[in-house]
């Protein structure tokens, strides 16, 4: 790998790409006029896909021919956020801490009462993100 290419992908990474392991159907090569397919090194930020292997680079258009892989598209987000995105958060709310733990916002509340979540003292309520997390740890998924 020369290191304009390192550059590249270094720049990639910290845009959040990540490298796809996803199995790659062959047209994927073919369609894309890929002038050399075994040195194909796919990045993803699903669903963008790019290819830092070939000197053409490529840049499919469509996900077509791509193994879904994680993160999925249709991974469960509040507001936006995935639960592990909200988790970085210090302080969550009533309704954030609720999604993550997957409980009602009055069992939330009843929690952040009896001491078993972290919680601020002033209203509206508040609990920590790393009470939050321990709870998560205890629960089977
Ligand atoms: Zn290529």
């Amino acid at each position: 790998m020369n290191s304009t290419l390192c550059r590249t992908l270094r720049k990639l990474l910290a845009d959040g790409f990540e490298q796809y392991n996803g199995i790659i159907d062959p047209a994927v090569y073919e369609r894309l006029e890929c002038p050399d397919p075994k040195k194909a090194y796919w990045v993803c930020s699903w669903p963008i896909l790019h290819c830092l292997g070939c000197r053409k680079r490529c840049t499919p258009k469509d996900i077509s021919g791509f193994q879904v892989t994680l993160p999925m598209p249709e991974e469960l987000t509040y507001e936006g956020l995935t639960a592990p995105q909200l988790l970085k958060k210090k302080l969550l709310r009533v309704d954030e801490a609720a999604f993550c733990l997957n409980i009602s916002h009055s069992l939330v509340r009843k929690w952040a009462k009896c001491g078993k979540l972290d919680a601020t003292i002033n209203k509206p309520v508040r609990v920590t993100s790393e009470s939050v997390a321990k709870e998560l740890e205890n629960i089977d998924v």
